[in-house]
């Protein structure tokens, strides 16, 4: 039997970028502790009084929950839970099943939260943009409207209640995973987005990543050892895409033969390359208006959101295109 290196219990897990196997209680507070560190460290945190964790009910997002909420009175600041129910069924009860988790989660740790339904707020479901999207002229992947979609109702609530940020459960795998197809396909301009602590701008609340350094490994064994409840189906709008899976296979045996390697990398782009990038290629200064109809802010006369809403309310009316 392996033993924890801190105690005398069963090892359950082998870190290998920190040459340790660890017990249960063991695996939770070195995670715990690292998590805290990289918000200390990174500045995470620093002037925020106010965050709004946005919860879509998977383990990450889980994760992030649970451990802002331990480091909140010790560092300062108020959480309040945010998550959307997006309509998604397609006979897996996928929305449903994820609002349940994040509910359960806010009321364990006595967090206060809110709900959104897009249906009854917007009148539109994530399932009707898939199903009648073409038809309201809409020509973007489904998932693509789903992040507007989510990004709009983020930057809503967290204006509404006066949050200083919106913190999202991006964890490693993902960052890397965005970072080598963005420079696969030469998206240079969205590397140059993707940042720890995306500031705010005008009516645009700051964004932070507490776990780009943590990995999905580490979250699903987190939420799993904390025995908390979480959705872990997958959306059934997710286009599994061979070369998209090869991707972290490929960061993953990279990480297997140099173990560590994944975090480095991920230091490397967030610490190095992306401010390099922010500095030398700075924002193109875009008037930023408000949107005509909902006041929300836009570079055009009506936000991405609303012209969705909108085409999407004439099909569900009318059955026009
Ligand atoms: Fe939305 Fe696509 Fe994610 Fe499903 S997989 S929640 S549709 S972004
Ligand atoms: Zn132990
Ligand atoms: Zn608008």
């Amino acid at each position: 039997m392996v033993k924890c290196r801190l105690c005398n219990k069963k090892a359950i897990v082998r870190l290998r970028y920190a040459r340790r196997d660890l017990c249960k209680d063991h695996f939770i507070e070195f995670i715990e502790r690292r998590f805290e560190k990289i918000i200390v460290e990174r500045k995470l945190l620093r002037g925020i009084r106010k965050v709004i964790v946005a919860v879509s009910g998977g383990k990450d997002s889980i994760t992030l929950l649970h451990m802002l909420h331990r480091i909140s009175k010790k560092l300062g600041f108020e959480i309040y839970g945010l998550t959307i129910d997006l309509g998604i069924d397609l006979n897996s009860s996928y929305s449903k099943k994820s609002v349940e988790a994040a509910v359960k989660n806010f009321e364990m740790l006595n967090i206060n939260y809110k709900v959104v339904n897009i249906k009854k707020k917007y009148g539109f479901t994530i399932d009707d943009v898939a199903r009648y999207g073409r038809k309201a002229g809409i020509r973007k992947p489904v998932c693509s409207i789903c992040g507007t979609v989510k990004r709009y109702v983020m930057n809503k609530f967290a204006t509404e209640i006066k949050a200083d940020a919106i913190a999202t459960g991006h964890n490693l795998d993902d960052t890397l995973h965005y970072v080598f197809s963005s420079i696969y396909s030469g998206r240079w301009e969205d590397l140059k987005k993707y940042a720890l602590v995306t500031p705010s701008k005008y009516k645009l609340i700051s964004r932070i990543k507490p776990l780009a350094y943590i990995s999905e490994k580490e979250t699903l064994l987190y939420v799993l050892l904390k025995e908390t409840p979480f959705n872990h189906e997958v959306c059934p709008h997710t286009v599994t895409r061979r070369f998209h899976m090869r991707i972290r296979k490929m960061i993953n045996e990279f990480e297997e033969e140099y173990p560590g390697s994944k975090i480095t990398l991920a230091r490397t782009f967030l610490e190095k390359i992306q401010p390099a990038l922010s500095t030398y290629y700075p924002e193109e200064e875009k008037e930023i208006r408000e949107c005509e109809i909902c006041n929300m802010p836009t570079t055009g006369k009506v936000c991405a959101f609303c012209k969705i809403r909108l085409a999407m309310e004439k099909v569900l009316k009318y059955g026009e295109s």
